[in-house]
């Protein structure tokens, strides 16, 4: 953002506009009616100044990075269950257990997005730390390229720990504030052992410039997430939310990782930069053919990043699919009910929301039966009796809900 004190002799926006022409920085912009209630002040949309193209004022500019294809598997999770102990009386004894992540199965090919999705407190934020093994696995598999990390050894897993990295929601808490960016760039290499230059990883721009130094790849690696080589040099605090998560990226791209973790990067971030974030990590998914699992509760953000999507609720995963199958023909009354309650900017495509009943439930109170019947408004007399098995629509796209193993005149409760 410029500062307030900056005098503009065009359009205040032409330094951070990717449609700016010539006339935006030497004029600026009257107003335009689009109609009645709708004003801009855009050369674009001056029609006597600078024609309108219809490709230049499409509001989504965003190249779409390639669809989902079932590729080898890159992350493969099986049965997944992360029990925390409940402890209770005098002597502390285990009394029962937070069933934070009971049995959950995903798997990402490399250069894919698979995002997972539902409200705060159903356990995505805990499948994505068990999968880096940041918090003790209860049972179940976890295979990265092939390798069994459940199994691994401490030492063992400190060395692969470079292919798997994980950025965190807070841009502010995930950077130490008495170290400047060049310290905190280094240290994640240097702690790793990575070295200072992977041909793999180089920007294309660069390929011909002899890499000789640390700082050499620190300034590299700042390119790369859009910001200036003398960033390296001031500390956390000196930089905005948006800055401090591009910076939090480099330090992730830094031990070169084939596998990102994104924990709701975006969600502490104004929306116009959340945009900018979601931009690079395209742009790097598509540069360096990184898997991301996308941990989120914005279902704008799945559709614009994701290949995949997981739903979550209440530690188990109830619908899975391509962003094409889930988003357009959700199966499961709460993905429905997440999607009903995505706003539109536009009035006529306003679906009527799906008001979900009640709160999430306790993860160490969960229902019997379906973990949903308390407030779901399809629920039957079976499904307070036990777990719907998982119901196939595709070699993709499965769901578990008995409203598609039985039929629905089921007597309603
Ligand atoms: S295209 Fe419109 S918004 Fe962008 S710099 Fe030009 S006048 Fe400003
Ligand atoms: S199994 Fe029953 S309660 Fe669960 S989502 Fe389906 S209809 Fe609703």
């Amino acid at each position: 953002m410029c500062p307030l004190s900056q005098s503009f002799s065009g359009c205040r926006f032409a330094e951070r506009c990717d449609k700016a022409v010539t006339l935006c920085y030497e004029s600026v912009p009257s107003w335009v009616e689009i109609n009645t209630d709708h004003s801009v002040k855009c050369h674009l949309f001056n029609q006597l100044q600078h024609p309108v193209s219809e490709q230049a004022v499409s509001v989504a500019q965003i190249t779409q990075p390639p669809r989902y294809s079932p590729l080898d598997k890159l992350l493969d999770v099986q049965n997944l269950k992360v029990h925390f102990p409940i402890h209770s009386g005098l002597l502390k004894q285990v009394s029962g257990y937070v069933k934070a992540v009971d049995g959950v199965s995903l798997s990402i090919s490399s250069g894919k997005t698979l995002a997972l999705v539902g409200e705060s407190g159903c356990g995505k934020t805990t499948v994505g730390k068990s999968i880096l093994q940041l918090i003790p696995v209860t049972a179940g598999s976890i295979q990265f390229n092939g390798m069994e990390l459940t199994k691994l050894s401490p030492q063992e897993l400190r060395k692969g720990r470079s292919d798997y990295q994980i950025i965190f929601q807070d841009p502010y808490s995930s950077l130490n504030p008495k170290m400047r960016i060049f310290e905190i760039l280094k240290e994640g290499m240097d702690a790793l052992g990575i070295d200072k230059y992977d041909t793999v990883h180089r920007s294309e721009s660069l390929t011909n410039i002899p890499i000789s130094s640390t700082e050499a790849r620190i300034d590299e690696l700042l390119q790369q997430v859009n910001l200036p080589a003398e960033a390296k040099w001031r500390y956390p605090h000196e930089f905005s939310g948006g800055q401090r998560q591009r910076i939090a990226i480099a330090r992730a791209l830094s031990v070169n990782p084939k596998l990102l973790i994104c924990d709701e990067p975006t969600s502490a971030l104004d929306v116009s930069v959340q945009a900018q974030i979601l931009n690079l990590l395209s742009k790097l998914q598509r540069n360096f053919g990184l898997a991301y699992l996308f941990i989120t509760h914005n279902i704008s953000v799945v559709e614009y990043l994701a290949d995949e999507v997981a739903v979550m609720y209440l530690g188990r995963i109830v619908e899975k699919g391509t962003v094409t199958e889930v988003l357009n023909d959700a199966k499961h009354p709460y993905t429905q009910a997440l999607l009903s309650a995505v706003p539109t900017i536009n009035p006529q495509l306003d679906e009527e929301e799906i008001e979900l009943k009640g709160e999430l439930p306790s993860l160490n109170h969960t229902p019997s039966g379906c973990y949903f019947h308390p407030r779901c408004s399809k629920a039957m007399a079976i499904c307070q009796q036990s777990y719907p098995e998982m119901t196939t629509f595709s070699e993709t796209h499965s769901t578990h809900c008995y409203l598609y193993e039985h039929p629905v005149s089921k007597a309603v409760i």
